[in-house]
């Protein structure tokens, strides 16, 4: 039985579209009623406000509604499965949330005097702890807000390093298969990109890589495992050329989840590396709070790191936030992301070294086990075993007419969100599938059973004109993405004017 049915009222069962707040404006509606202000001689003299300041009128029930709906649209990791490659769309542990929320961790101030905080100075220096131990470097930089902004600080600490040397230099050398921020961030700070090419195994091409150093090389900018999924099986002897030319080796740590317990970074010659708290370390990306990407420093980086930092002096915590030195400037207002320290604190200190070990394992135990299911129909791009995610190409829809694009809007129809598409860039039509420990078997081999059956129904040719237009069960179908990057419009004009709220 094959009933389609248009309801009655567009929704589609419990999914039903939404305006915005706006549209659903009730001029003088409200969600309180507050008395009528007193006829008081007005303090404010000319600066009084004169009209309303244009909110729309809605009643509580109507934002809650409002609200809970669009929720309701959205994809989250409390959802379903999350196989967004590179960004390690982990669980979040209710014991985190739990602790971060504590009277005294929720509430504390970053201005409240330091004798009134010296719990929460101790778990900052115990965090900063565990992140020097578990990557065996020398010093670690708590502000930055996220990896990029990680990546700059590590940058801005090389680029002082040179500079205190009176040579500034000019190249910074990165892998083609570099996120974009690695990039970006080397030309912020002011240096020429030189783009490495990979080898045929998906990894830095050694040849290339030292035909390209010399004295004017600031350093390299390197992930690993890297965005092929792929440890970098060179990186030792990577990191004694780089030094070997004077330049410094920074590491993007995204990927860290891969190895962490396993590999100690610092052991591999590197001398800067962001740790994205919200990857490795389970604390939520954007929305239920920010990220925050720490990064630690070798021995030879540690004088540049930025302030402030927690000393521990007669027994007391002391938040240091001056200090005489070539250090770069602060990266962020006050202490960081200080309540994603306290659920990677938790999440670190109710796994225990052995447990986070353990977490590597699992992920890339997950990884390969959906590469070794999929591969005869979706081949990884390069020969196995992967790291902590899987890379494939679009071999697998050849001569099909369906692509990435169109397999990961299917997927949406599935009910899972889709994988990273189109990165790295140098693989074609790539689909980057991080599935991380925290996915059960039964979640994994349902995800596979989807991808199988989609790439089937691709290559039996007969769905093609669904493929192209899908998703289809969504409250927004496929979107112009050409047009929303090349014309956005990122404000939104009433068709006919809002009218002024009451006063
Ligand atoms: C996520 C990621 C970044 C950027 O980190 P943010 O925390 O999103 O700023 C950089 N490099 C790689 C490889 C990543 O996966």
């Amino acid at each position: 039985m094959n009933i389609e049915r248009t309801t009655i009222s567009g929704a589609r069962g419990l999914d039903r579209d939404e305006p915005l707040s706006f549209e659903q404006d009730a001029p003088g509606r409200t969600g309180v009623d507050l008395p009528a202000a007193p006829d008081a001689p007005d303090r404010l003299g000319g600066l009084r406000r004169q009209g309303g300041i244009g909110l729309p009128g809605l009643a509580e029930p109507q934002v809650v509604r409002h609200f809970v709906r669009l929720s309701r649209m959205n994809y989250a990791i409390d959802y379903g499965l999350y196989p967004l490659g590179s960004c390690t769309m982990k669980h979040n542990p209710r014991l985190n949330e739990r602790l971060a929320r504590l009277p005294g961790i929720g509430d504390v101030h970053p201005m409240q005097p330091q004798s009134t905080t010296q719990g929460v100075l101790r778990l900052m220096s115990e965090l900063a702890h565990w992140l020097t131990e578990l990557t065996g470097m020398a010093t670690v930089a708590m502000t930055p807000g996220a990896g990029a902004q990680g990546e700059m600080c590590g940058m801005m600490a090389i680029r002082a390093a040179h500079e205190a040397r009176g040579e500034p230099r000019k190249r910074v050398l990165v892998p083609e298969s570099a996120h974009g921020t690695n990039p970006a961030t080397a030309a912020i700070c002011g240096y020429e990109v030189d783009s490495i090419p990979a080898t045929a195994d998906g990894r830095v091409d050694m040849a290339a890589f030292e035909a390209k150093l010399g004295p004017d090389v600031a350093g390299l900018m390197l992930t690993n495992p890297n965005t092929c999924g792929l440890f970098e099986r060179d990186i030792i002897r990577i990191a004694e050329l780089i030094h070997g030319v004077g330049g410094y080796f920074y590491c993007d740590g995204a990927n860290f989840n891969a190895i962490v317990g396993k590999v100690r970074p610092g052991d591999l010659g590197i001398d800067a590396m962001h740790i994205n708290l919200h990857k490795t370390f389970s604390t939520p990306h954007g929305g239920g709070g920010p990220g925050s990407g720490p990064v630690v420093f070798s021995e030879a980086l540690a004088p540049y790191a930025p302030l402030p930092k927690v000393v521990q002096r007669d027994g007391r915590y002391e938040l240091i936030e001056q200090e005489d030195g070539p250090r770069v400037g602060r990266m962020k207002g006050f202490h960081g992301q200080f309540g994603m320290f306290v659920r990677a604190l938790a999440y670190m200190q109710s796994h225990g070294r052995d447990g986070l070990k353990q977490v590597a394992e699992d992920a890339v135990l997950n990884a390969n086990y959906v590469m070794e299911k999929l591969k005869d129909l979706l081949p990884p791009a390069y020969p196995g075993p992967c790291m902590h995610e899987v890379l494939v190409s679009d071999r697998g829809l050849d001569g099909t007419g369906v692509e990435t694009m169109d397999l990961a809007k299917a997927l949406i129809d599935e009910g899972y969100h889709p994988m990273t598409v189109y990165f790295p860039l140098i693989v074609h039509g790539a689909m980057l599938i991080e599935p991380t420990e925290t996915e059960t078997r039964e979640t994994l081999d349902s995800f596979i059973r989807v991808m199988r059956g989609l790439v089937e129904q691709a290559r039996a040719g007969d769905e093609a004109a669904y493929f192209k237009a899908a998703p289809v069960m969504t409250p927004r179908r496929r979107l112009d993405e050409t047009l929303a990057a090349r014309k956005p419009v990122l404000r939104w004009v009433p068709e006919a004017p809002v009218a002024e709220a009451a006063e």
